[in-house]
């Protein structure tokens, strides 16, 4: 028998996340030497990792013959008490991209549908479609999610709605009051799942705390990819009532979270200098790009995060003549906005080699 019959039929016709493209593949397929190349593609921190995330990382690293706390004692206690919320309210997954896919296992199958934005972070889809279920996808109104047009959008089959905040890949938000005013507004009947991916960098995140309490099916899910620095460790949370918290935990495997991503996420959590100065960093970055972008009379769309949209024509074209020049941005054909590119805030040198370099490719023949 053909292998391909075996497959579960939602595998067969799962697409394929592209991921940013690592420094060293790019080195390898160019010819170019590592350390001259940036990669301004996956909205990692410019700034580095948490440095007291790496020091108690490394004192780990001695215990690697011990599994991890499966059950994320510790970790799960720092982020109760981080957000005042019970350690049986929290679930922590490899990445938030797990607590995403846990979210998955747990309520959606064939004939449930979610309701996301489009475009919205793609893995909501990813997960939608590996799962059997059907995304409903609604277009975003000048660069923001609609969220009227969300709730339209959901009907009896409406399992799970996603709200990025802000989205990837467009920087924006909805405000807290238009927040927590949607979330008010939504069925009993589904989960509302807030994703806070880059929570930290706004100035006034809706806290849905107290519409958990209140009993709302609400799963808050955050990182420690991205302020934090700590993308290749991969660990991430949700925080909801302890009765969906402990549906998730039941379909996580035992050892999901290794040792050296826990402690590194609980040294993290109390690096509160490290957090100013990556917020303020990537403010001045933003400004540093949003002022080369207009002097290079390149549209973008006005972010909140780490990254922003950048409306450069030929997406591809720019994204490749970049990577020729050493610098890895992110093409957002997948999330089909062809004329842009996405660009992740850098420090200092490297925003200003990136704004040497697009206006080099821009004054290029041919685009
Ligand atoms: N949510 C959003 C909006 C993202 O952009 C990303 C990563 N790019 C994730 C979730 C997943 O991040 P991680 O799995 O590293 O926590």
């Amino acid at each position: 028998m053909n292998i391909y019959e075996l497959v579960q039929k939602a595998v067969l016709t799962q697409p394929i996340y592209e991921p940013g493209t690592p420094i060293e593949n790019v080195a390898r397929e160019l010819g170019l030497n590592p350390a001259n190349i940036i990669k301004l593609a996956s909205n990692e921190n410019a700034f580095g990792p948490s440095p007291k995330g790496v020091a108690a990382a490394r004192e780990v690293l001695e215990k690697a013959h011990l599994y991890p706390d499966g059950g994320t004692f510790v970790l799960r206690n720092r982020l109760a008490e981080y957000h005042g919320l019970s350690p049986g309210q929290i679930v922590v997954g490899n990445g938030s991209n797990e607590v995403l896919e846990l979210l998955g296992h747990v309520f959606l199958g064939p004939g449930d549908e979610t309701v996301m934005g489009r475009p919205a972070f793609i893995v909501y889809k990813l997960i939608t479609l590996l799962f059997g279920a059907t995304p409903v996808e609604i277009p975003l109104r000048d660069h923001r999610h609609d969220l009227d047009a969300l709730r339209a959008a959901i009907g009896p089959r409406t399992k799970m709605v996603f709200l990025p905040s802000p989205n990837n890949p467009t920087g924006t938000s909805n405000s807290a009051a238009e927040v927590i005013e949607f979330v008010r507004s939504l069925p009993d009947h589904l989960v509302f799942v807030f994703d806070e991916a880059y929570a930290e960098y706004l100035d006034n995140p809706p806290d849905l705390r107290p519409l958990i309490a209140e009993g709302k099916k609400i799963v808050c899910v955050r990182t420690f990819s991205k302020i934090y620095g700590l993308a290749s460790l991969r660990v991430g949370y949700g925080y909801c009532c302890e009765e969906i918290a402990g549906l998730l935990n039941r379909v996580r495997e035992p050892f999901n979270v290794n040792a050296v991503a826990q402690a590194a996420a609980v040294a993290a959590l109390g690096d509160d200098d490290f957090l100013l100065k990556c917020r303020q960093g990537n403010r001045d970055g933003l400004q540093m790009l949003g002022r080369g972008l207009d002097r290079l009379g390149i549209p973008f769309v006005p972010s909140e995060a780490n990254f922003l949209l950048a409306q450069v024509g030929d997406g591809q074209r720019v994204f490749a003549e970049l990577q020729r020049r050493g610098i890895i941005v992110r093409p957002v054909g997948p999330y089909a906005l062809p004329e842009y590119i996405r660009i992740s805030v850098g420090t200092e040198s490297e925003n200003s080699r990136l704004l040497q370099a697009l206006e080099a490719v821009l004054r290029a023949p041919g685009l």
